[in-house]
C-alpha cells in the first residue's frame, strides 16, 4: 500500500484551488481590513499634509473641507479597531467572532465606499469601481451573505444620501465641492437609471461567482469520489481513515474496519457484461450506503472491492453492521436485458485497538487477512482477524 502515501494530498490541492493563500476567513478579513487601515490612513496624512482633502478642488466650499479632513481621521478608528479585532481573533480564535469579523470588515467597506461616493458623486467611476470590484472579491474572499449584507449597506446609504439631498435635508457634496458636473444626484431620473444598473450588474457578478462556486464543487467531487458509485475514492478514504484513526487513539476509542469483495463478480462480467457488472457495483454501493450510518466512512477500495470504516464500534457493533450490510447486498439483485443478478459479498473485519497495529495500513491489512479467510470459507460471510 505504498502507493497511498501523502494521502492529505487530495485535501491540500482542493485548499490551493479554493484558497490560493492558504488563509482562512480570519486571515482574509484581517488582510482586507489592514488594507483599508493603511488606504485610510495614507488619505488622512495626504489631507493633512495638503491641508485638505486631495482631490477637493481649490473653491471647494470650506465647510466640506473641514468635514472631509475629520471624516477621513475618523474614519481611521473603526479600520483600526476592525483590525486590531482581527489580529485577537487568530491569536485567540472563536467561531462567532470570526463571522462577526467578517461581517464588520464588509459593512466597514461599504460604509466607507458609500462615503466616498457621497463626496465624488454616486455615479462618478471611482466609487463604482470601488463598488463593483468589491463585491466580486467578497464574494470570492467571504460568504455571500456578508457580502450582500454590505452592498445592501452601501445601497441604502447611498439611495438616502439620494434622497436626503433632494429634499434638501443635507446639502450635495458635490455642489459644495464646487463640482456641478457632478451633479448627478440632483436627478431622479438617473437615480432610477443607477438603481436599474447596479441591480444587473450586481446580477452578473453573482451569476459569475456561482458559475466559480459551481466549478469548485465539481472539483471537489472528481477529487473525492468514485465517478460510479459516488463513494469516496480509495485516495480521499485513506485521508479520512487517518483522521479516525487518530482520533480513536487520542480519545482512547474503538474502530472497526470492514472490508467487503463482492463474490464471483468476474462471473457477472462474463456473464452479463461489463455494462452489467457496473449496474451490480452500483447496486452494491446503494445497498451499503444505506446500511451504514451517517458517521462511518464508506469507500470504493478497489474494482469490486470496497471499505467501511465505523468510528466508536467494537468488533460486535461491527459485526452487527457488516451483517446487515451483507443482507442488504444480497437482497438487492440487478435486472438486466430480463435476468436477474444477484452478487453477495464477503468481508473481513478489524477493530482497533489492537496489539501490533499502529496504522491503517496495519488495520486494512488484518481486514484483508479476514476476508481472504471469508472467501475460502465459501464465501457470502464475515470473518474477523484472529
Ligand atoms: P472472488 O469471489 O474471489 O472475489 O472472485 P471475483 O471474480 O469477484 O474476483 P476477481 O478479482 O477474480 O475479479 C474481479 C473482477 O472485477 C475483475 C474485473 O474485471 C472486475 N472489475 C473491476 N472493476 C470493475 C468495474 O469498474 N466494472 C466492472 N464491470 N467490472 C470490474
Ligand atoms: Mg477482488
Ligand atoms: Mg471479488
Amino acid at each position: 500500500m505504498s502507493d497511498l502515501g501523502g494521502s492529505s494530498r487530495v485535501e491540500r490541492a482542493l485548499e490551493r484551488v479554493r484558497n490560493p493563500l492558504g488563509y482562512g476567513a480570519v486571515d482574509r478579513a484581517l488582510v482586507v481590513s489592514s488594507i483599508g487601515l493603511i488606504v485610510v490612513v495614507l488619505f488622512s496624512l495626504l489631507a493633512s499634509t495638503l491641508g485638505g482633502w486631495p482631490y477637493l478642488p481649490e473653491n471647494a466650499d470650506p465647510f466640506l473641507r473641514e468635514v472631509v479632513a475629520r471624516a477621513s481621521r475618523w474614519l481611521a478608528v473603526p479600520w483600526l479597531a476592525v483590525a486590531v479585532y482581527g489580529f485577537r481573533m487568530r491569536t485567540r480564535p472563536s467561531r462567532v467572532g470570526s463571522i462577526a469579523l467578517v461581517y464588520a470588515t464588509c459593512q466597514l467597506y461599504a460604509l466607507t465606499i458609500a462615503g466616498y461616493a457621497y463626496l465624488s458623486g454616486p455615479f462618478s467611476s471611482p466609487p463604482w469601481i470601488a463598488f463593483l470590484g468589491g463585491a466580486m472579491v467578497g464574494f470570492i474572499l467571504f460568504d455571500k451573505r456578508p457580502t450582500l449584507a454590505g452592498i445592501a449597506t452601501y445601497a441604502g446609504v447611498v439611495g438616502a444620501a439620494t434622497v436626503g439631498v433632494q429634499l434638501g435635508w443635507i446639502p450635495n457634496a458635490a455642489h459644495l465641492a464646487g463640482a456641478d458636473h457632478l451633479d448627478v444626484a440632483g436627478s431622479w431620473r438617473l437615480g432610477l437609471l443607477s438603481v436599474l444598473f447596479s441591480t444587473l450588474t450586481l446580477g452578473l457578478v453573482v451569476n459569475l461567482v456561482s458559475h466559480w462556486r459551481d466549478r469548485e464543487r465539481r472539483l471537489e467531487e472528481l477529487a473525492k469520489t468514485d465517478p460510479l458509485t459516488c463513494l469516496y475514492n480509495r485516495r480521499f478514504f485513506m485521508e479520512l481513515f487517518e483522521r479516525e484513526l487518530e482520533k480513536a487513539r487520542r480519545y482512547n476509542q474503538p474502530l472497526s474496519c470492514v472490508m467487503v469483495d463482492l463474490d464471483h463478480f468476474k462471473q457477472i462480467n462474463d456473464r452479463h457484461g461489463h455494462l452489467a457488472g457496473d449496474q451490480v457495483l452500483v447496486s452494491a454501493a446503494r445497498a451499503m450506503k444505506a446500511g451504514v450510518r451517517t458517521t462511518d466512512l464508506l469507500a470504493r477500495y478497489g474494482g469490486e472491492e470496497f471499505v467501511i470504516v465505523l468510528p466508536l464500534t467494537d468488533a460486535a457493533g461491527a459485526q452487527e453492521l457488516a451483517e446487515r450490510c451483507r443482507r442488504l447486498i444480497l437482497d438487492s439483485p440487478v435486472i438486466h436485458d430480463k435476468a436477474t443478478i444477484r452478487v453477495t459479498a464477503s468481508m473481513g473485519v478489524a477493530t482497533f485497538p489492537r496489539d501490533g497495529v499502529q496504522t491503517v495500513d496495519d488495520l486494512l491489512s488484518l481486514a484483508d487477512e479476514a476476508l481472504y479467510r471469508a472467501k475460502a470459507a465459501g464465501r457470502d460471510r464475515i470473518a474477523f482477524a484472529s
